[in-house]
């Protein structure tokens, strides 16, 4: 077992020679072998080269969002940007003629069908010739990274990141919320014209490399790049329908009780944060506090996750305090050659930080358990059934909240329950837009922002921004860290919530039996496809109607309402 520590992790770059090199040896070996096996321990080669330049592209990425001041860090992504269109371009070559390959049955016997699936996406997505537009997308997106991880709020006395100003959103003091909200949304209004500048840029660059592959706009294409292998547009707008049916109506009469509790009326945006008058409940303690009592958690999980959670701490796998420079969002990764996954955050204070940090311990949990299959590929699934995991063991570590919160756990487990109801509509609003915007990729920035409004007032009708100026005028979205770097990847969070709330229902009749669900999902990685992998599972797919019915109904129990 490497115990190296994350500190210690270094990687020198590789450059493009080095790696045609070898790739063109394994070419030439899957072209000269005479049998199944010979084809099966070529490709077994290569996945040793992916997992060793996937262990470094993984790395540079944490380095940089560690510290995206830092110079060294900085040329190094941009090294590592520029050089990727041209690993995948290799990728792609040596997939294509796995494809192709005479032993293919052999290769599927052993490997699977899905991994040729996944490879059919990969070529459906990927021409040399839109190699300098994915450079030109990296740089984009790594500037609005940029933009948004240097701005510094002063603010009752302290400096704090954007990130860090989310916190005030949840104060008891409607004043501060107020100022708090006029405050940074008044930074993206100075900023406004560099904001729809690089999210135009984004798109029209989107939408050039989509017509360049043979797409007729950008939403085929992002559906080929997220791998969505056993769903299409109409199952997503389905389950959209029944987020409106179903969720919009009892959001509405959340809201209305949210102004009641609080005693406001009307409930205005900088309201929204805060549930209860006594203020939302927070973690007990600071970020160490959480850490140990996280350990005691796992510990009583057991199941693997125990050890599992000594190792990350015990390699510091895990950077979760927010600081000046380090950019904001949370994510985990997996750096493959070390065996282990890392987790990153923003912790504020919040019980977000609760939240988040039982979210990315679900994927890295995950990722660890999959470990053992055959392919990188089959590492992680699909964005959206990754999503499954984290937000399943949001939901798994419930009867544990009591570590965190205290007396005050109940009220966290009714709270989370409730932002997860309201995020369903958000989500797919989110996910409407960006159909909406791909679709007439030649708007202005004031008709996408129009756009915008008809979202809010589809899924989001008690919304009111007030003196709000920047999302008033219908930019809200200017915040979602996933319209600029992550297109399309969005609906995913709604589709896996949907999964993990009836993992929710299942837990709350038998912990054990939904803890082994659990586990036996997160082994099987990505070796299936969403819906596969979900029906296995035996739960019901987000496409099939009535989906949210069940989770729904028993939420509403759960909420008294
Ligand atoms: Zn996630």
């Amino acid at each position: 077992m490497d115990e190296t520590n994350f500190r210690d992790y270094a990687l020198s770059a590789p450059t493009y020679e080095q790696i045609s090199e070898e790739c063109a040896v394994i070419s030439d070996t899957l072209t000269d072998a005479v049998s199944g096996s010979e084809a099966i321990a070529a490709v077994a080669v290569w996945d040793a080269l992916r997992r060793r330049l996937s262990t470094w592209s993984s790395l540079v990425y944490i380095r940089f969002h560690q510290d995206t001041q830092n110079e060294g860090f900085k040329q190094a992504r941009e090294y590592c940007d520029q050089l990727q269109p041209k690993l995948t371009n290799l990728a792609v070559a040596m997939k294509r003629q796995l494809l192709e390959s005479p032993f293919r049955n052999a290769l599927v016997e052993h490997f699977g069908k899905h991994v040729f699936d996944l490879w059919q996406c990969d070529i459906a997505s990927f021409d040399p010739v839109i190699e300098d537009d994915l450079v030109a997308q990296s740089r984009l997106e790594a500037e609005y990274t940029e933009l948004l991880a240097a701005e510094n709020f002063a603010f009752q006395g302290e400096i704090h990141t954007l990130s860090e100003m989310a916190k005030f959103s949840e104060h008891r003091d409607r004043e501060v919320r107020h100022e708090a909200n006029q405050l940074r949304w008044g930074w993206f209004s100075e900023n406004q014209d560099e904001f729809d500048k690089l999210f135009d840029r984004l798109v029209r660059l989107r939408q050039r490399m989509a017509e360049k592959l043979g797409y007729e706009n950008f939403i085929p294409l992002a559906y080929q790049l997220m791998q969505r292998i056993d769903y299409e547009q109409s199952d997503v707008e389905k389950f959209r329908a029944e987020v409106r049916e179903h969720v919009v109506p009892l959001t509405v009469e959340i809201r209305r009780r949210q102004a009641n509790s609080l005693g406001i009326d009307p409930l205005m945006a900088w309201d929204e944060g805060l549930h209860d008058p006594a203020g939302n409940p927070r973690p007990q303690g600071d970020h160490d506090w959480m850490i140990e009592r996280a350990q005691e958690m796992f510990a009583e999980i057991g199941g693997g996750m125990d050890d599992f959670f000594a190792q990350m701490c015990a390699r510091n796998l895990m950077d979760l305090k927010s600081r000046k420079g380090k950019a904001g969002g949370g994510f985990c990764d997996l750096l493959p050659d070390f065996g282990m996954p890392f987790i990153y955050a923003n912790f504020n204070g919040t019980k977000s930080d609760l939240e988040t940090f039982t979210h990315e311990m679900g994927h890295a949990f995950q990722v660890f358990s999959s470990l053992h299959q055959p392919l990188i590929d089959y590492y992680w699934p699909t964005t959206e059934a990754c999503e499954i995991h984290s937000m399943s063991l949001e939901y798994l570590t419930w009867p544990h909240m009591e570590l965190f919160f205290g007396d005050e756990a109940e009220r966290f487990r009714q709270l989370h329950l409730t932002q997860s109801l309201l995020f369903l509509p958000y989500g797919v609003a989110v996910d409407h837009f960006q159909h909406l915007v791909y679709a007439e990729p030649h708007c202005t920035p004031d008709d996408r922002a129009a756009l915008w409004q008809e979202m809010e007032r589809t899924y989001l009708p008690t919304l009111q921004w007030g003196d709000l100026a920047h999302p008033a005028s219908g930019r809200r979205w200017q915040m979602q860290l996933h319209v600029f770097g992550s297109p399309f990847y969005y609906i995913d969070y709604t589709l896996a919530l949907t999964c993990a709330l009836q993992l929710w229902v299942r837990a709350s009749e038998d912990s054990a039996a939904a803890l082994a669900i659990y586990g036996e999902l997160c082994r099987r990685g990505g070796e299936a496809p969403f819906n596969e992998l979900v029906t296995s599972a035996g739960l019901t797919s987000p496409f099939e109607e009535g989906c949210l019915a069940g989770a729904v109904e028993y939420a509403k129990r759960r909420l008294g309402k």
